[in-house]
């Protein structure tokens, strides 16, 4: 709305998938969306000497396992637009293998980037909110969380995630800073198709399991992020709000 300050929102892994969902929602609320990733696909980048002063999207180049890397380019930002009001940490890879195959690199690639880069981020951003005594982070996690064959260091990290946000929802409350989590569900993109071609996924055996009678939709996702960072849910602190169809583990 006219007159409304524009507002300082980072997602981790924003440039594709839920992530650009999720950005392009909270641009619509009015943010200045930074879409920290790896890979920039069809973003302008983001100049910080020349920042947008409309609410829209622009890419950063961040590996969230680069823990310095992710503590100067937080800095900058913040240094550049007075605060970060939003952060959502959604970047996040998988490896399908069962347990007993799993290489010791594919199980830390995924700690590193699944929890490592949430915590770094998290800190990141934290420190700069706590200092502005105002702030929102989403941390993405999963239905995965309460175990999922074949996926145990993304299951895994996706538990971990949900401790963290009700850790430092605890810790930050009362200094402003509000910390969520949101578990999506099964989601109709090309991962879940990419499983199901591979074999690592059945469809009808996940319908099954989802009340709903369907799998989500990436937006469904963003509007449950959208809320947990508006002023709609200041009294919600350290939850996990499962976007799920009602699945059934
Ligand atoms: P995706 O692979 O489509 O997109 C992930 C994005 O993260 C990509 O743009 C990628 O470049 C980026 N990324 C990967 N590693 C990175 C790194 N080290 N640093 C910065 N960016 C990095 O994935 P998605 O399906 O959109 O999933 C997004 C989030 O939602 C993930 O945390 C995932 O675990 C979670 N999730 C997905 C589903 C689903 O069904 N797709 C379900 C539950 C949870």
């Amino acid at each position: 709305p006219a007159g409304t300050p524009l507002r300082t929102a980072i997602v981790t892994g924003g440039a594709a998938g839920i992530g650009r969902q999720i950005a392009e929602r909270l641009a619509a609320d009015g943010h200045r969306v930074v879409c920290a990733d790896v890979v920039q696909h069809d973003l302008p980048a983001l100049d910080l000497a020349a920042l947008p002063a409309e609410p829209g999207l622009v890419w950063m180049p961040l590996d969230v396992t680069d823990h310095a890397a992710v503590g100067a380019a937080f800095d900058a930002v913040a240094a550049a637009t007075g605060s970060i009001d939003v952060l959502v940490n959604n970047a996040g890879i998988q490896r399908h293998r069962g347990i007993e195959d799993l290489s010791w690199d594919e199980w830390k690639a995924v700690v590193d980037v699944n929890l490592h880069g949430v915590f770094t981020c998290l800190q990141a951003a934290g420190r700069h909110m706590l200092a502005a005594g105002s702030g929102a982070i989403v941390n993405i996690s999963s239905v995965s969380a309460r175990g999922s064959a074949g996926r145990a260091p993304y299951s895994t990290t996706k538990a971990a995630v949900i401790g963290l946000t009700s850790t430092a929802g605890a810790e930050w409350a009362a200094r402003g800073v509000r910390v969520n989590a949101v578990a999506p569900g099964y989601i109709d993109t090309g991962v879940f198709r990419q499983g199901v071609a591979a074999g690592t996924l059945k469809e009808e055996t996940i319908l099954a399991r989802i009340p709903a009678g369907r799998l989500a939709d990436a937006s469904e996702i963003a509007n449950a992020v959208s809320w947990l960072v508006s002023d709609q849910s200041q009294y919600v602190i350290g939850q996990t709000l499962y976007v799920d169809g009602g699945f059934i583990v």
